[in-house]
């Protein structure tokens, strides 16, 4: 018996106005789970507690760098300040799920992250902007037809020719993990300047002693292409209302687990 209506086709009004990079990563871990996130918008029955941490962290450098585009030196004090106000109130959540860890093991490892960021990049010319939005026409790379809706998003920042994206892990990630997602940003950039831009990760590392980790690295053609032909197969399978579930190492987390195995009761669907 099926749990809910996951197989049904959309009616128009009920897609998304627009798609993001977000949208696909989170469609192609598990369609399902998109589903009750972005078009159902489902009530979760928790929160993940690493993206609450990284929104906090986040926050704290997001100011740090807005300080120094407007020409102002900011204090680090400052800057950790704001880190602990945005997870106190993080932490406030009772959904919030943080694995084995504590709020305030946490904020210590937070804390330490800013200070690094602060401490790496003080010498550095600031970015032109933080938390820059672009929003781009994908065609179909079949058909070059535009598809109905624009990838949205923001980039963590943006100078001349640099594109900033910044995490936060458990671990070292070797930068082609993040492929798709800075593919798009590439894509996003030259169709929006003109120009490729070089790609900066940054990894906040949450290990016992924190680490900061920068790669920088430049896409190709190809791989920008493929990332506009994943994001045009993704709309269309949403258009088409396919939306399986895709178990996964990923079940246990999942903010949506128990609507999924039918343990706690389905509300009307969108
Ligand atoms: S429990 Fe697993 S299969 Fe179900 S929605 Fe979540 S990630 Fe997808």
């Amino acid at each position: 018996m099926p749990r809910d209506d996951s197989h049904e086709p959309h009616v128009p009004g009920t897609l998304p106005p627009y798609l993001s990079v977000s949208q696909v990563t989170s469609w192609l871990r598990c369609p399902r789970a998109y589903r009750y996130r972005y078009l159902v918008k489902r009530e979760p029955e928790s929160r993940s507690g690493n993206l609450a941490f990284g929104s906090a962290v986040h926050s704290a450098i997001e100011w740090w760098q807005g300080e120094r585009i407007a020409g102002r030196e900011p204090d680090v004090d400052r800057a950790l300040r704001i880190f602990r106000a945005d997870w106190t109130a993080q932490t406030a959540d009772s959904l919030l799920d943080l694995e084995d860890r504590s709020p305030g093991e946490l904020q210590a490892v937070g804390e330490a992250l800013v200070r690094l960021f602060v401490e790496r990049f003080t010498g550095e010319t600031p970015p032109g902007a933080v938390e820059h939005r672009f929003e781009v026409v994908l065609r179909d790379p079949a058909t070059g037809a535009p598809l109905p809706v624009p990838l949205v998003g923001y980039l963590d920042a943006l100078s001349d020719g640099l594109a900033w994206e910044l995490k936060t892990a458990a671990r070292k990630t070797a930068i082609s993990e993040y492929a798709l997602q800075l593919a798009a940003y590439s894509y996003a950039v030259r169709e929006t300047t003109g120009v490729r831009p070089r790609l900066r990760v940054v990894e906040l590392i949450k290990t016992k002693v924190p680490k900061i980790e920068v790669e920088e690295t430049m896409l190709t053609d190809r791989e920008e292409a493929w990332f506009v032909e994943v994001a045009v197969e993704v709309y269309d399978a949403i258009t088409r209302g396919a939306f399986p579930p895709n178990p996964s190492w990923m079940c246990p987390r999942c903010e949506y687990r128990g609507a999924c195995r039918g343990t706690v009761a389905m509300k009307a669907a969108a």
